[in-house]
């Protein structure tokens, strides 16, 4: 079956919905601290950062960059990925348990496994 494209597969779509079965609620969306984190649980200075492969330049799969324009995607995807680092420092300083779960890592084949190791280490880190 062709995966459908509406609104449903939209990775934080996904991860709420994963969060939500383990019983892992209680979180803000777009919290504001450095970068804005998707999904974040102020309290407990838990957060989770849910990174589109191409924007933000995935070291897991590594997507292909544009053939074309360079001048203007090289700069850009430079700009995004010092952007990401500074705000993981920033969050790190400022206390919080960060997570960053990739698009891929989302997809049918690796969503299972995504959540079987994450879901036990927030739910300790959440006491929940
Ligand atoms: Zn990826």
């Amino acid at each position: 079956m062709q995966g459908n494209k509406s609104k449903d597969t939209k990775p934080e779509l996904l991860v709420r919905e994963r969060l939500r079965e383990a019983g892992l609620g209680g979180y803000r969306l777009q919290w504001k601290a450095p970068g804005r984190p998707d999904v974040a649980w102020p309290g407990k200075k838990v957060c989770l950062l849910i990174n589109g492969c191409f924007w933000h330049r995935c070291p897991k799969c590594n997507p292909p960059a544009p053939k074309k324009n360079l001048e203007y995607w090289v700069p850009k995807f430079q700009r995004n990925v010092e952007r990401d680092q500074r705000n993981l420092a920033l969050l790190q300083e400022q206390g919080w348990r960060v997570h960053v779960i990739w698009e891929c890592e989302l997809k049918k084949k690796t969503i299972d496994a995504t959540f079987e190791s994450l879901i036990p280490v927030l739910r300790e880190e959440l006491d929940k």
